[in-house]
């Protein structure tokens, strides 16, 4: 079979498979067989597929491949807790994404798309520009590869990498379905957190469809002029309409969601944001995530813990549960926002 029509089988669901049976002549069943083996067991090659003939094994070797994604280096924190990996597409595009380990839990935090359209000002992905979408295929891959690298057992996923999850979105949910998938991997899905800028119209989706997984917003300010400010996007999607469209998520599925803010010193870390942000959003059943900025040598500054401590102490009477998300893997560029891929 020619190289390009060769069929690459991660990321493919049991009627995919069931349609790829077919068109090698093999009945239905096999098609179960090769979900087990792809997401139960998570081999990378079709020699371990032990069930299946030695036959079909080689058969399957020659004509068809597994993974999409090739690991091009691994960078580990100093604490080893933190792994980013840099992976290459068949079309020689890098993306990355990250493993953390935090006492029981293991979270992978997986990218979307090659580079991001939204331009965030304070983001590294924003730099590198737009390229394309991943497909289903190449997000499932990296989590099959940071799972091969961890000795435990993923436990969350958080759609938090390179891209915006929700200009991507049949892929992204693909992904998260079969990350979720009973007979498969078997995550559940309130350990699936897909995060977005606030894309309006997909948020509405999301809710209107009875999506399960979790819902993030990355909201980074409290009042419009600000926001539009360091993320463009708010333009298109203002305030007052991001919040409706969260409030419906909300009405219709009962399930709280998260607004990630990044705290920047002098951008949104006063007093007066802190006290906007809680009238902002304090009517809405939600969790509120602080996430001290990462330095990514641009203009923007980390504000000082002093700082953060007051941030938070103003909104320790809020009716939401703050948490503050302590980035790990700063040290080898693996916290939020320091994603980037130079293009050359
Ligand atoms: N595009 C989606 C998914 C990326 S999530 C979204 O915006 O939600 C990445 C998270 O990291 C977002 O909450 C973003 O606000 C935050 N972030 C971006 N740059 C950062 C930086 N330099 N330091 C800390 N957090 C950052």
């Amino acid at each position: 079979m020619p190289q390009d029509e060769k069929q690459y089988l991660v990321g493919k669901t049991l009627v995919e498979l069931q349609d790829f049976c077919a068109t090698i002549d093999e009945p239905r069943y096999r098609a179960y067989q090769l979900f087990y083996w792809l997401y139960t067991k998570q081999v990378a090659v079709f020699a371990d597929m032990t069930n299946i003939s030695k036959k079909l094994r080689s058969r399957l070797t020659e004509e068809a491949g597994i993974h999409v994604l090739e690991e091009v280096t691994r960078t580990e924190s100093e604490t080893g807790e933190t792994r980013k990996v840099l992976f290459r597409t068949g079309d020689n595009q890098q993306v990355e994404a990250v493993l953390m380990k935090e006492g029981s839990r293991i979270t992978v935090c997986l990218s979307t798309q090659v580079g991001c359209k939204l331009d965030c000002q304070f983001c590294a992905t924003a730099e590198m520009g737009f390229a394309r979408n991943l497909t289903v295929a190449e997000i499932l891959n990296q989590f099959l590869l940071l799972q091969k690298i961890s000795p435990e057992r993923i436990t969350n996923v958080v759609f938090m990498g390179m891209g915006e999850p929700f200009l991507n979105y049949p892929r992204v949910i693909g992904a998260a379905e079969l990350i979720n998938h009973q007979e498969g991997i078997n995550l559940g899905a309130r350990k699936i957190t897909i995060s977005t800028a606030g894309i309006v119209p997909q948020i509405r989706r999301f809710g209107s469809e009875r999506q399960r997984f979790k819902l993030a917003i990355s909201l980074n300010a409290s009042d419009q002029a600000t926001r539009e400010k360091i993320m463009p996007i708010a333009r298109q999607y203002p305030l007052p309409e991001l919040l409706n469209s969260v409030r419906e998520y909300y009405d219709i599925t009962r399930n709280r969601p998260t607004f990630e803010y990044v705290l920047m010193a002098g951008i949104n870390d006063s007093q007066e944001d802190a006290v906007r942000l809680v009238k902002l959003i304090g009517g809405l059943p939600c969790k509120v995530n602080l996430i001290p900025y990462n330095e990514i040598g641009g203009r923007y500054r980390r504000p000082t813990d002093e700082k953060i401590e007051v941030f938070l102490e103003l909104l320790y009477n809020a009716p939401f549960t703050v948490t503050v998300r302590r980035s790990k893997g700063i040290g080898i560029n693996a916290g939020c926002g320091q994603l980037a891929v130079s293009r050359n």
